[in-house]
């Protein structure tokens, strides 16, 4: 069989090229159940692997994409079936190995999750692991206590994947959410996804000298890290709370302990990718039932594999709006 599939590969002099070509099923790593892919997401880390970012890729030819939607079309256990609609995020997949850029993926069994009720695998896509991310997140504040009484919710990144999806769980689920953006063309949207209020950047960022900042945000999702995620934390109030997942803005937290020792701060450090499964599958429940975003199609863009390579510089430069649904099958 051979199939479509987007490569990396580097050369003798270290560039990374990008290639849409043929592959074949020998070339599939081991594992005990075949998808045939019908659609994947772009993620950050995606544009990262495609630029072959060493932290990500350990090997070449490589084919990124952490997300998968699609059929079983082979499976070595009895808990899938040829035919059986199912989803992967994460674990080594598009990292440390092949991953949804492809016609095909072979995976191991416990990486797979059936396809959860009442999602289709558009939205399992727009969701992907920005909104599982964007779930461990909101799970994390829920689970230090975090109310709607007790105050704002701020949200950095907000009009990127995580963040948006992060700003529409939070806002149904009543929060008062104050969505941080560079884009003045995003305000429009995050309002509509749930946002109480929408700045940008600058009304957040403060000085990285002082220790403390007075008390603002009951809790926090940081997407971006850095002095974002240090003016969060440092402008946190009392047992509050922030989950830091991300490195968009950069990885160096320049802060002291104060937040934590003084205001009793937490940090709250988020991976989606190694998170066992029944944790995933408890987060698409939700996405499923009580988190449910009615407004999943104003956040995605649908782009056929072919067109996808344009887009990675856009997402590294922090351009993309919301999330990107990729048309692989
Ligand atoms: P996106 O590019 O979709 O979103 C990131 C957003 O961050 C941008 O849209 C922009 O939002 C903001 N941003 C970008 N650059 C800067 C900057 N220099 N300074 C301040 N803000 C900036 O990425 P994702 O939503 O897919 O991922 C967000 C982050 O989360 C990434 O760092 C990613 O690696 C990480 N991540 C981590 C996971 C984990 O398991 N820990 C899983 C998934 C993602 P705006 O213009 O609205 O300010």
């Amino acid at each position: 069989m051979d199939f479509e599939a987007l490569f990396v590969t580097k050369s003798s002099d270290g560039q990374t090229c990008i290639s849409i070509g043929r592959a074949q099923s020998s070339q599939l790593p081991p594992g005990e159940v075949v998808i045939r892919v019908a659609y994947s997401s772009l993620n950050y880390k995606d544009a990262l692997a495609a630029r072959g970012h060493p932290g990500i890729v350990k090997k070449f030819p490589h084919v990124p994409g952490i997300d998968v939607a699609g059929a079983v079309e082979e499976s070595g256990v009895y808990e899938f079936v040829p035919g059986d609609p199912v989803i992967v995020t994460g674990y080594e997949l598009g990292a440390e190995r092949w991953g949804g850029y492809a016609e095909f993926v072979r995976v191991p069994a416990d990486w797979v999750l059936p396809l959860p009720k009442g999602l289709d695998f558009v939205d399992a896509m727009t969701l992907g692991t920005a909104g599982l991310t964007a779930g461990l997140c909101v799970d994390a504040l829920l689970s230090h206590g975090i109310s709607t009484e007790k105050g704002q919710i701020v949200v950095s990144g907000a009009s990127g994947g995580v963040g948006s999806i992060a700003v529409a769980i939070l806002g149904k689920l009543g929060f008062d959410v104050v969505a941080v953006t560079g884009k003045a063309h995003a305000h429009e949207l995050l309002r509509e996804l749930g946002a109480g209020s929408v700045v940008g950047r600058e009304a957040v960022l403060a000085d990285p000298e002082k220790p403390l900042l007075s008390g603002r945000w009951a809790g926090g999702v940081d997407t971006v890290g850095g002095d974002m995620l240090s003016s969060i934390l440092r402008a946190t109030k009392h047992s509050g709370c922030v989950a830091a997942c991300g490195l968009a803005g950069g990885a160096h937290l320049r802060m002291t302990v104060y937040p934590f020792i003084l205001r009793g701060v937490t940090l709250a450090g988020i991976d989606a990718a190694w998170q066992p499964l029944a944790k995933k599958a408890a987060i698409w429940e939700r996405f499923a039932g009580p988190w449910r975003i009615e407004k999943l199609d104003r956040l995605r863009t649908m782009v056929p594999l072919k067109d996808l390579p344009m887009w990675f510089d856009r997402i590294l430069n922090g351009e993309v709006m919301g999330r990107i649904v990729v048309e692989v099958g």
